[in-house]
């Protein structure tokens, strides 16, 4: 069964959720602060880290970058704060998912399992065959992870990769902001699709900006959609 690291310094949110990871047959340690939590983080083999934000120490943030320097295990952020900015540093930071506290533990237990389910189809996912995703001058390898306009590499992060590629896998086809938050970002709850509006932004300021194309379009009040130039 898969192991778990908790980070978390409130004791009792700890233990709350070290007693339902328990529970769902998951093996669990956990810890009180960031220094720790990063110790940890890199002398185990953990396949998954629920990281609290708000940490004495070291803070969550700075935990997930010194994890990331050694190591791609999943992170689920635990973030009291609602900022959408605050989400969006998280996930460029490397996490692999949010969630607000309070949660709902079954809403938790969903994350985990989206994040170790895409872990194990990334670990075994290495044989499949190249799939490159061409519109104008934009080229996007689904597996290598890489994107280009008219030949040169540009840096996205995952999530704008996500979203790029779940636009690019249906030209000319609008898709909602809800459907984009879904599909490319795994958040499929009610108000939290302005976090696409985000990606979008980030896109368009490394690719339609750049290069002076204009890929993707904003269908107002519905979506956005990507079209042959
Ligand atoms: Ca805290």
């Amino acid at each position: 069964m898969a192991r778990i690291l908790i980070v978390e310094d409130e004791a009792k949110i700890a233990r709350f959720i070290e007693l339902e990871l328990a529970h769902e047959g998951y093996e669990v340690d956990k810890v009180e602060d960031g220094r720790a939590g990063v110790d940890a983080a890199l002398s185990s083999p953990y396949d998954l880290i629920l990281l609290d934000v708000l940490l004495p120490h070291l803070n969550g943030m700075e935990v997930l970058r010194r994890i990331r320097r050694e190591s791609d295990v999943p992170v689920i952020m635990l973030t009291a704060r609602d900022a959408v900015m605050d989400k969006v540093a998280g996930l460029d930071a490397g996490a692999d998912d949010y969630i607000t506290k309070p949660f709902a533990i079954e809403e938790l237990l969903a994350r985990i399992r989206v994040a170790l389910k895409r872990k194990a189809e990334q670990e075994h996912g290495s044989t499949l065959q190249t799939e490159v995703l061409q519109l104008g001058p934009v080229s996007l390898d689904v597996d290598r992870h890489e994107v280009s306009v008219n030949g040169e590499p540009i840096e996205l992060t995952n999530r704008e990769f996500e979203v790029l590629r779940t636009l690019m896998e249906s030209p000319g086809i609008v898709q909602t902001r809800e459907r984009l938050a879904s599909e490319a970002l795994d958040y499929d709850f009610v108000g939290e699709s302005n976090i696409v509006d985000v990606y979008i932004r980030q896109l368009r300021s490394k690719i339609d900006d750049r290069y002076d194309v204009k890929l993707i379009t904003t269908v107002r009040g519905v979506g956005y959609v990507i079209r042959e130039p």
